[in-house]
């Protein structure tokens, strides 16, 4: 398994989460951020794109979400709430119109 502290690879810019100068990984993010976005990812179920749930079984994800939201914030940290891609467009959808026959 290879260690997510080692410094292979990393070098310093500024980071795109906080803006510092630092040590920032291949996301251009310093460590902090990075951590934030792991949880933001967990929070968001997208777990192949973090590196933590994507090492836990599959089955503890949830878990591991519950741990998340307990030990930090439920609300997301990094990553900026965009209108949520997966809700249905306004205008769309409409499938639930009444038919009403008119006599
Ligand atoms: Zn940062």
């Amino acid at each position: 398994m290879e260690n997510p502290l080692d410094t292979h690879g990393s070098y310093e810019a500024e980071c795109a989460g906080c803006d510092v100068f630092t040590r920032v990984d291949d996301l251009m993010l310093c460590e902090e951020c990075a951590a934030k976005l792991d949880r933001d990812l967990i929070r968001e179920r997208d777990w192949e794109y973090s590196a933590t749930a994507w090492a836990c079984p599959e089955a503890r994800r949830e878990e591991l979400r519950a741990q998340v939201i307990r030990e930090h914030v439920a609300k997301l940290e990094l990553i900026a709430p965009s209108p949520a891609p997966k809700k249905p467009k306004k205008g769309r959808g409409r499938r639930k119109r009444k038919r009403r026959r008119k006599r």
